[in-house]
């Protein structure tokens, strides 16, 4: 990963205010690390939070190995390259959760856009904008209902269908997440965030007892909130345009695609922010909200305001959502009205949505 790289990727939301340090309270264990092509910062308070910071670096980098389809080795790939394998169960679980978020957005959030995503050269950086012939031959094979299940003893059996390859990008990040919460909560961390290049989760409150000031990034404006979002034991994860990218004939083409069309998703929203509570004590084997959260951002940005309201308000799932219009307003779902802060001379009109 070149630096270079590093450089272009903004973080869409961070967690503010971190540390008392400066008052002479209590110091914080951290550590910032660079994986699944992003910067990760991990904070935790208490006795066991050194070794809380640590378990969970270790975890991100043997999640980072199982799921990217670039490495060789992974699960992923070898899945990819054999078109049926048999894999663990956390990998199995992850695909299953994976294909039930794709039949629940109607496919606006589908795994099986990998070679999309490739043609467009989202996987090398050796970016192009492919021809239409390329994309619609592709999005044939676009659809995970194609994928088998048929789960083992001990995992099991993942089968492809003809031609389908998968990319886990748009859930990896709010897996570890969802693994990060069950490590903090092993350890007994009660106050913590974990900040994974825009999946954001925070444990309890801030060790002075105030919620935890989340910002969801401002699209147009790198170094400003759109708004600020207080929470505790909660889920925050944005997806937006402005993450990844490329420039070409003046013309800007980002890293989420629209599995409808095959281009990148252009609905009129700049970022989706999804919020969940945390899972709590669960046993942290399976997908949880983290996992959740991030299906839905990616799938939503691809939906546009109007469906990704309809969805919330489905009440199938419970989140709530921040959305980032591009004629400049920033929509509230209810259920945040009493847990956002608006930005002072951000030049956005806000609003709660019902
Ligand atoms: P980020 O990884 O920047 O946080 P997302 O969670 O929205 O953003 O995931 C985007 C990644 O997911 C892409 O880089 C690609 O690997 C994959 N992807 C792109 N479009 C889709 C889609 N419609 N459904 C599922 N995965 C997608
Ligand atoms: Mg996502």
């Amino acid at each position: 990963m070149s630096w270079m790289k590093q450089m272009r990727i903004l973080l869409p939301a961070l967690v503010l205010a971190l540390g008392l340090s400066a008052c002479g309270e209590e110091t914080p264990a951290q550590a910032e690390i660079f994986a699944m092509d992003t910067v990760m910062t991990l904070t935790a308070y208490g006795k066991d939070g050194e070794q809380a910071v640590n378990d969970t670096r270790q975890e991100i980098q043997r999640l980072d190995r199982l799921l990217d389809r670039t490495e060789s080795s992974s699960e992923i790939s070898q899945l990819n390259e054999r078109g049926s394998a048999a894999v663990s169960s956390e990998v199995f679980s992850l695909i299953q959760s994976a294909v039930t978020y794709g039949s629940a957005t109607g496919h606006a959030f589908d795994i099986t856009v990998a070679p999309v995503v490739s043609a467009w050269g989202f996987t090398t950086d050796h970016y192009q904008v492919p021809d239409q012939a390329t994309l619609s031959t592709l999005l044939r094979h676009v659809d995970s209902d194609q994928i088998t299940l048929l789960a083992g003893e001990d995992g099991g059996t993942v089968a492809l269908g003809q031609d389908q390859t998968i990319d886990l990008g748009g859930i990896a990040k709010g897996y570890t997440s969802d693994r990060a919460e069950a490590i903090f909560r092993a350890a007994g961390v009660e106050s913590g965030s974990i900040s994974l290049g825009g999946n954001v989760y925070v444990q309890g409150s801030k060790p002075d007892g105030s919620l935890w000031r989340v910002a969801v990034q401002d699209p147009q404006n790198s170094s400003a909130a759109a708004v600020v979002l207080e929470l505790s034991d909660a889920y925050a994860v944005t997806s937006g345009g402005y993450q990844r990218y490329f420039d070409q004939d003046g013309k800007r083409y980002h890293h989420i695609i629209d599995p409808a069309t095959g281009f990148p998703a252009d609905s009129g929203l700049l970022s989706v922010t999804v919020v969940a509570p945390a899972n709590g004590d669960t046993d942290g084997t399976q997908p949880g909200n983290g996992t959740m959260c991030d299906a839905f951002s990616t799938a939503l940005f691809v939906m546009g305001e109007e469906k990704a309201l309809d969805f919330w308000r489905s009440g199938d799932y419970a989140f709530d959502l921040v959305l980032v219009t591009g004629d400049g307003r920033v929509v509230v779902t209810e259920g945040l009205a009493d847990s956002f802060e608006q930005s002072e001379g951000s030049g956005y009109a806000y609003e709660i949505a019902h």
